[in-house]
């Protein structure tokens, strides 16, 4: 018992952080599936051990608490989430429950696409918009009124006076809407949103509602909270929004039994890929809404409704092309260019195909239609080829035999499965080095995506690493600015960017250098050995890569690739350039292993003080140690760094007298996001 209390304890902890990345900060850090087995895990041991269920069980509370940064609205009537069925049994249950509960026979239902966005309450007074609100914990919600002002099809009047009019629905992206942000973004080297759902709560939850008012967000309607009206039945409902200008899905289905609904599931579910919004399964609900009053509500979900949620992670969808793509160590790989679909909530448009013998053997072709599954976190995997869809004059991938981009002979190394493209002054590579060179766990250098290095090597502005913290300096005869995509302000940021990257840590520096076979993490494991650049350096320079033979996790096959690596002489120039030799100077400064990543705060200690807007005091300390950092909770000679919230007092005070440095609360976050 002491283990399943230790183990519930655990996810109660886990689930509350994952559910604030998600709803307050949009930015999950474990996948929807991930965190549905959690939470699955808790409501078992919880039936198992109903002692455990507090009311600060995730398994009772709606969503998370509201984001401080946001004015509060208190909800009138409170908004919930909604129970799940994830089979036909759990829908005969439901049925047969609301049936007695009703003390009826019969049940209609209305089924409705439970749409993959975010919840909204839009609040009429006199027929005038007046107040908008997330749903947030489900008794309190954040107002963002001024975010659904900009949405053109929320309407801001309607033709109904009552006093107080309440209109409830989803906020979504359309998928198209979605691809369009994302290239745009991808434009600027910024952050990809990884499905329409993060989309579309990371524009609606703007502080400043001019970024909603670019990103194309759609409301649909479902719901209505007045005292003023005749409605008798969820169909009025619907209808009633249709008439009054709001935006409901066409996908309503009123169904007599249960085989008229999962027929219309099985429907949804085979065309959800074709609608043009996302959709996680289909809403069941008791069409009749005085029966919807008598039946009520449980802590988290009203009892007249249920989801009948879409089982996993797998779709359909046509190969468009087969292109051949260098990778940075000249692998080729082939790669499906897919008709876009949304697979276990992300949108998949390419997937590998991962190398010549394993597209043969499968023999995937132009034109196919493909069975896609999400394979552990997020990458698309092809799982087969729908031969009876194929057309009569299908032909076989023809692999190519000289490198797409250079036109070398392509070769098949000995015991390797890739074909390698081996000119290292193909393009195509040195492009992929580049693209590798300023990745976020490399250089990290904001700005710089691919669209940007392309345009910057194809010009013949930069060739090679070093060129980038030269190209400030080269700009004053090239004026970047006055290329279209570019602009002052973001060649301004771009240069910032380079220039905070020019103080890099050992491990990130030996990853940047993209040596075959060694990643994120072997790179800590080589950066743990050497401590420092200079011994780094002295032993490439030997090309002594054996000494790495001693550490656990590092074989003959990586010490090869490492001395290959460096006995080559660009290479080596390459690095000679970057952070010098011990006796020149390089362009970066390459500081030893106390800043290695994920223990950024190593050896630091910190104070917090003032009120902290996205973190209790608890958390707040939890993160900082979790990156290596002492917390305390008076400020000292001793202290490292001081982290100030709003209205701090003599902590910050003290600080300041013994000139220790202080971040705010900002700057903090941005410090563990960059590790
Ligand atoms: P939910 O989003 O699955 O279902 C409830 C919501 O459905 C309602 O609040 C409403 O907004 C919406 N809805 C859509 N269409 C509707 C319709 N036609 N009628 C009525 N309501 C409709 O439940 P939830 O409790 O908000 O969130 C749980 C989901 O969020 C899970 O799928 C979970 O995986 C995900 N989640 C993920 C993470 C993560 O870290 N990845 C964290 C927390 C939650």
């Amino acid at each position: 018992m002491l283990n399943i209390k230790k183990r519930h304890a655990e996810l109660v902890k886990l689930l509350g952080t994952y559910s604030r990345q998600y709803y307050i900060f949009d930015d999950p850090s474990v996948t929807d599936a991930e965190y549905d087995a959690l939470y699955n895990e808790l409501l078992a041991l919880e039936k198992e051990h109903p002692e455990l269920c507090s009311e600060n069980s995730p398994s009772q509370k709606v969503g998370a608490k509201v984001s401080k940064e946001f004015k509060k609205v208190e909800h009138t009537e409170k908004m919930l989430s909604l129970e799940n069925a994830y089979n036909e049994d759990d829908i005969a249950a439901f049925i047969e429950r609301t049936k007695k509960l009703c003390g009826i026979d019969n049940i209609e239902l209305v089924l409705e696409p439970k749409f993959d966005g975010l919840s909204a309450a839009i609040v009429y007074k006199n027929g005038i918009l007046v107040q908008a609100s997330t749903r947030g914990d489900g008794a309190i919600g954040e107002d963002i009124t001024a975010n659904i002002m900009t949405l053109n099809n929320v309407p801001k009047k309607i033709a109904n006076t009552s006093e107080r009019f309440e209109v409830r629905g989803e906020v979504v992206m359309l998928k198209a809407d979605f691809q369009k942000l994302n290239e745009e973004r991808k434009k600027r080297g910024e952050k990809l949103f990884a499905n329409p759902r993060n989309a579309a709560a990371g524009s609606l939850r703007q502080l400043d509602a001019n970024i909603t008012k670019e990103r194309n967000l759609t409301f649909f309607a479902y719901a209505i909270y007045s005292d003023d009206m005749s409605l008798s039945t969820q169909m009025d409902v619907l209808n009633t929004l249709k008439t009054l200008g709001f935006v409901v899905s066409s996908r309503i289905k009123l169904c007599k039994n249960q085989s008229e609904a999962y027929n219309f599931y099985r429907e949804m579910e085979k065309n959800r890929a074709s609608l043009e919004y996302d959709i996680d399964g289909v809403v069941y609900k008791t069409n009749d809404l005085s029966l919807q009053k008598k039946m009520g509500v449980s802590a988290k979900f009203p009892r007249h409704s249920i989801a009948y949620k879409f089982p996993a992670q797998k779709a359909q969808t046509k190969v468009l092309d087969i292109v051949v793509q260098v990778g940075r160590t000249g692998n080729i790989t082939p790669v499906a260019e897919l008709m876009p679909v949304t697979v276990g909530g992300v949108v998949v448009s390419r997937a590998t195909l991962h190398n010549k013998d394993d597209l043969q053997k499968r023999d995937i072709r132009v034109g196919d239609t493909v069975v896609l599954q999400r394979a552990g976190d997020v990458i698309p995997q092809i799982l087969y080829p729908v031969v009876e869809e194929r057309s009569a004059d299908s032909q076989p991938f023809e692999f190519p035999t000289v490198c797409p981009c250079c036109g070398s002979r392509l070769v098949k190394e000995e015991k390797e499965v890739a074909i390698k493209c081996i000119n290292l002054n193909c393009h195509a590579q040195l492009v992929e080095r580049l693209i590798h060179f300023a990745s976020k766990p490399a250089f990290n250098i904001d700005g710089l995506g691919e669209q940007n290095i392309r345009f910057l090597f194809d010009n013949e502005i930069i060739k090679s690493p070093t060129d980038l913290f030269y190209l400030e300096q080269k700009n004053r005869d090239i004026h970047l600015e006055n290329n279209d995509g570019w602009g002052r302000q973001s060649v301004d940021n771009l240069f910032r960017s380079i220039n905070n990257s020019r103080i890099i840590s050992l491990d990130r520096f030996i990853y940047a250098l993209g040596i075959p076979q060694i990643g994120k993490a072997v790179s800590k494991l080589i950066a743990k050995f050497f401590g420092t650049y200079k011994s780094f350096f002295e032993c490439v320079e030997k090309l002594n890569g054996q000494v790495l033979l001693g550490i656990n996790g590092i074989g003959k096959s990586i010490v090869d690739d490492f001395n290959n690596f460096f006995a080559n002489e660009t290479n080596m120039s390459v690095v000679r350039e970057l952070a010098g030799d011990g006796n020149l100077q390089g362009v970066v400064r390459v500081t030893d292993v106390e800043k290695l990543e994920g223990d950024i705060l190593a050896g630091k200690t910190i104070v917090f003080t003032g009120s902290l807007i996205n973190f209790s005091r608890d958390e707040a300390k939890e993160t900082a140690e979790k990156y290596g950092a002492k917390v305390s909770s008076s400020v000292s000679s001793k202290t490292s760094l001081v982290v100030v919230g709003e209205n701090a007092g003599s902590k910050l005070k003290q600080a300041q007298q013994l000139g220790i440095s202080t971040i705010s609360e900002e700057e903090f976050l941005n410090l563990i996001r960059s590790a």
